[in-house]
């Protein structure tokens, strides 16, 4: 008897295979820019089709473990992880996935932070989420940038060789406040040496075995309320780098839906020493801020690379799945699916992309401080949604643990969870609309790329200038009273329009520069995005016709 065994879905070179990755790259850093990362993104893609392929499975079959106490009953707090998440721990360093944008004198200037991102889209869905640790030492590393240039930590936060490179924690989140941080109840006293000593428990602390890690505390004498708390660095263990630092315990690795290979732990700290980031007397969220834009921006970027790859995997079953009436890639209805997740995984990109240019071009700018929770929104919203197609799409397979695709709908579901929820970032967008230049230069984005669209494209030009007048309208009306219930309840509403509106005009800015060279598919993919998005329409039949042209 022959039996019938269906081939598991291939993957592509992510960076060659990507067409929308290239054009924006060539737009972004200019011909020369991109052809001076060219060596490394495909550096990274051979490494992410070979050994980070293997490392992240090993990774994701043998998560980490907590060992409390050795035989004796001796203290010694061991996590153990596995081969493969150490393999990730090197590859992170050595394709500089954190350090490009802090090394002096790169070719691409400020645009450094879209080489980086270019990297974090092809490599975080093959990383086991070590992309969570380069995330907070990223952050770690703006914030001492910042605060603290001469720290040792720094240097070592952006090594490039294996040997010397750390990776920070982030520890915020305690048991009775996650999004309410002002709710915290560590504690920082004066210690010795101008150390610190820091007391209290942390309730969600990922990537516990990182060397470091940025911890609020509430320094004595130290007003209530959030902005109150300060970052101080904790060193994660005593100077040979295993005792764990006098007063630390780790209490138990977290069980959780997804991230698996990431050991998640919860800590108690009992007088641990500190170093305080900046002067503890100075009321210190604000400082931390630095920290958490940069990680809500690779959050954006693990949305968008995993939109993407779900994307190439679900492609590839189309092309080996035989359904009635022939190959599955071939049947309308499933091109028109797998159309519709194309076009949201290239408005993923485009806004996540966006959110790293600012970050190098102004990172204290008024238009980052609404861009970053916008981006973080909008794409961890439709990282869930897409995921879960992305599992449909393989039909039963898709559910099946082995198959390695139920990763996909587990892990996406932390992004928009994680350093700050879909709702809580909407607050902080309604904040952002009262601060400075408010919606204002989204606004006006909007308006230039509807005009630029209008002769080539006028139903899509009219479609976002309907939405960008009602938006304007609506976020006059919420920054003129933040506060109103009816406002807060509108806030999450209101803040995806505006994510979905600056994405249209990001995409359609875009394709206004690729039109004028001949190349035609990035208005495609604005005209359906815009369609679909702002103005409602059924865009099934495009999205079936087109298809060829939209991955
Ligand atoms: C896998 C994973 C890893 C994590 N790693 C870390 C880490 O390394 N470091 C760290 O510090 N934290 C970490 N966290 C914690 C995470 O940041 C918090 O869980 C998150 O901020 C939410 O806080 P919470 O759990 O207290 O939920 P809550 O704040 O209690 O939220 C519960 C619900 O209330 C809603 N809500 C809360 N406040 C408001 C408001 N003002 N308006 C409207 N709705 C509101 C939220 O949207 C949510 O739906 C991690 C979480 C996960 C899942």
């Amino acid at each position: 008897m022959t039996r019938f065994v269906q081939d598991g879905p291939a993957l592509r070179d992510p960076y060659t295979s990507d067409w929308q990755l290239q054009s924006w790259l060539e737009r972004l850093l200019g011909p020369d820019g991109h052809a001076a990362a060219k060596r490394r993104l495909a550096a990274l893609s051979a490494d992410v089709l070979g050994p980070l392929r293997t490392a992240h499975h090993d990774a994701e079959t043998h998560p980490p473990t907590l060992t409390r106490f050795d035989a004796w009953g001796a203290r010694i707090e061991r996590i153990d992880v596995s081969a493969g998440w150490q393999t990730q721990r090197a590859a992170a360093a050595r394709h500089a996935v954190v350090a490009l944008p802090y090394q002096p004198g790169t070719v691409w200037g400020a645009r450094t932070r879209v080489v980086q991102h270019a990297l974090l889209h092809l490599w975080g869905p093959e990383s086991a989420t070590f992309s969570c640790p380069v995330a907070m030492a990223d952050g770690a590393a703006a914030l001492l940038t910042q605060v603290a240039p001469t720290s040792p930590w720094l240097t070592r936060l952006t090594s490039t060789d294996p040997a010397v490179a750390v990776t920070s924690g982030q520890w915020m989140t305690e048991s009775q406040g996650g999004s309410d941080i002002a709710r915290s109840t560590t504690t920082a006293r004066p210690g010795p040496d101008g150390t610190w000593l820091l007391t209290g428990d942390k309730w969600f602390c990922s990537a516990i075995d990182s060397a470091m890690a940025v911890a609020l505390a509430r320094p004595e004498g130290a007003g209530p309320g959030s902005r109150n708390l300060a970052p101080f660095l904790v060193p994660r263990y005593t100077t040979d780098g295993v005792t764990p630092a006098p007063g630390l315990q780790v209490l138990r690795l977290k069980d959780k839906l997804g991230t698996r290979a990431v050991p998640t732990g919860e800590v108690r700290l009992d007088d641990v020493p500190a170093i305080p980031i900046g002067d503890p007397a100075v009321p210190g969220l604000a400082r931390m801020m630095t920290l958490v834009v940069v990680t809500r921006l690779h959050n954006a970027a693990a949305a968008a690379g995993g939109m993407r790859r779900g994307l190439e995997y679900a492609l590839s079953h189309a092309t080996n799945r035989q359904i009635a009436g022939g190959i599955l890639a071939d049947n309308p209805l499933h091109r028109a699916t797998l159309g519709g997740l194309a076009v949201d995984a290239a408005g993923a990109y485009a806004l996540a992309a966006h959110a790293f240019t600012l970050l190098g071009d102004d990172p204290t700018g008024d238009e980052l401080r609404l861009v970053a929770p916008l981006a973080k929104l909008t794409t961890g919203r439709l990282a869930v949604a897409s995921a879960s197609e992305y599992l449909e799409a393989f039909g039963g397979a898709g559910y099946v643990e082995d198959t390695g695709i139920p990763r996909l709908l587990r892990d996406a579901q932390v992004l928009p969870i994680w350093e700050g929820t879909t709702n809580v970032l909407s607050i902080d967008v309604l904040r952002a609309l009262t601060t400075g230049e408010g919606a204002r230069p989204l606004l006006h984005r909007a308006e230039i790329a509807a005009d630029a669209a209008a002769s080539r494209l006028p139903g899509v030009a009219e479609a976002l200038i309907a939405a960008t007048r009602r938006l304007a309208t609506d976020v006059e009306t919420a920054a003129a009273d933040p506060r109103n219930p009816r406002v807060v309840a509108g806030a999450r509403e209101l803040a995806l329009r505006l994510g979905n509106t600056l994405t249209a005009a990001l995409l359609l800015e875009h394709a206004a520069w690729a039109a004028d060279r001949g190349d035609d598919r990035p208005a495609l993919l604005a005209s359906l995005w815009t369609l679909r998005r702002l103005g409602g329409a059924d865009v099934s039949a495009d999205l079936h016709t087109h298809f060829d042209q939209l991955i």
